[in-house]
């Protein structure tokens, strides 16, 4: 994929990072306008509203469609920013490239599909127009090879402006974000493919509007070309999306404050081994507090049976059995036994007082 272009835009300072903005769903013109001129107030050149919404649960909203393709015109008419909306079938593409939209996104459930890849691809090439960007979700499994197989068959149609962005991958269970960044899977695209552009989504990733901040320094930390976030005049009366939303006034305050890095792609100045190292820590720390959170969740339904059967909280062997296990465990891999039993002690302690506190609850 050596043809690839950088995405340019004219009216576009190229060497900013590049930001998208708009709410993840159309919902009004209305609502579409009102943000839009509250994003280009804010300095935003690309708009995006999804307008066919491909939701998880049939029920939930799943965009206003084609009319939306009015509205992006009527928000182009008025702002003068470009437009950008997601795109998941041949029928998807035709009317929004005859829309004049221009930005396609894939979202990562198709970006999954190599048939809707195919298809995606075909109509583009069939419509003559591989001049138009294509962004490329990741797929929502951590599949590198599923998301470059996706960039390729864009590539092999003839297009040449294609920027991947990475929103995170699926996981089972709770968790701090709603789908896990996984840093490393992006830096690897960087390294394969150096002149590929990749944008982060901090919404997606974050789900929250708390996380957007820091999710996007982070981007910018590590080398991404831009960042794609969703905004909406009205946040939480969105239809979609509503809790990682933030109004165009929020968005211009992050923003404001995002220290971007100089120069574009991972940088290899002497501290980035040492941030590396530390976005590691990070990352395993966040997982040893969920796999605490869900510990103790599973410890409450301990309880609850417990209390049930008039079973009481702490029995000697269970409690022996299961420190000596996990110090054996610790100790295979090249642990220190004594700091083992600290932790796991501390661990076991907050899980008979948990229990304690369902037995000593009223419900059950
Ligand atoms: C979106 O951008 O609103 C969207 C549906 O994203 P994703 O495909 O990342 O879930
Ligand atoms: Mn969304």
């Amino acid at each position: 994929m050596n043809e690839l272009q950088p995405l340019t835009f004219p009216g576009i300072d190229s060497r900013k990072p590049l930001i998208i903005a708009g709410p993840c769903s159309a919902e009004t013109r209305q609502q579409m306008l009102d943000t839009a001129h509250g994003l280009a107030d804010a300095g935003i050149h690309i708009f995006r509203a999804g307008i066919w919404k491909p939701r998880t649960h049939p029920g939930g909203f799943e965009g206003v469609g084609e009319i939306g393709l009015q509205w992006l015109s009527d928000v182009k008419e008025a702002t003068s920013m470009y437009t950008a909306t997601e795109v998941a079938t041949r029928n998807h593409v035709e009317l929004a490239l005859s829309a004049g939209v221009d930005i396609l996104w894939i979202g990562a459930r198709t970006s999954a599909n190599p048939f809707a890849m195919q298809e995606i691809a075909d109509a583009v090439a069939e419509a003559h127009r591989t001049d138009i960007t294509v962004l490329v979700k990741n797929p929502v499994s951590p599949d590198i090879e599923l998301w470059i197989g996706a960039i390729q068959r864009l590539y092999n149609a003839g297009i040449r402006r294609i920027g991947a962005i990475l929103r995170g991958f699926s996981e089972y269970g709770m968790h701090i974000y709603r789908n896990t960044p996984r840093w490393k899977i992006a830096v690897e695209l960087r390294l394969r493919y150096p002149a590929l552009p990749i944008l982060c989504d901090p919404s997606h990733i974050g789900g929250r509007r708390d996380l957007i901040a820091p999710l996007s320094q982070q981007a910018m930390d590590m080398g991404f070309n831009g960042l794609i976030i969703e905004s909406h005049c009205n946040p939480d009366c969105a239809l979609s999306d509503a809790a990682q939303q933030v109004t165009p006034e929020n968005l211009a305050a992050i923003l404001k404050n995002l220290k971007p890095r100089d120069s574009a792609g991972i940088t290899t100045d002497s501290s980035e081994p040492l941030a590396s190292l530390r976005r590691s820590i990070d990352e395993i720390d966040s997982q040893l507090v969920e796999a605490l959170a869900k510990r103790m969740e599973v410890s409450r339904e301990i309880g609850r049976y417990k209390k049930l059967h008039g079973i009481p909280v702490v029995q000697a062997t269970r409690y022996n059995d299961v420190i000596r296990s996990r110090i054996d465990i610790g100790e295979q891999l090249g642990m220190d036994a004594a700091f083992l039993r600290t932790v796991l002690l501390a661990i076991h302690d907050e899980s008979v007082r948990q229990q304690m506190e369902i037995i000593a609850s009223s419900d059950t």
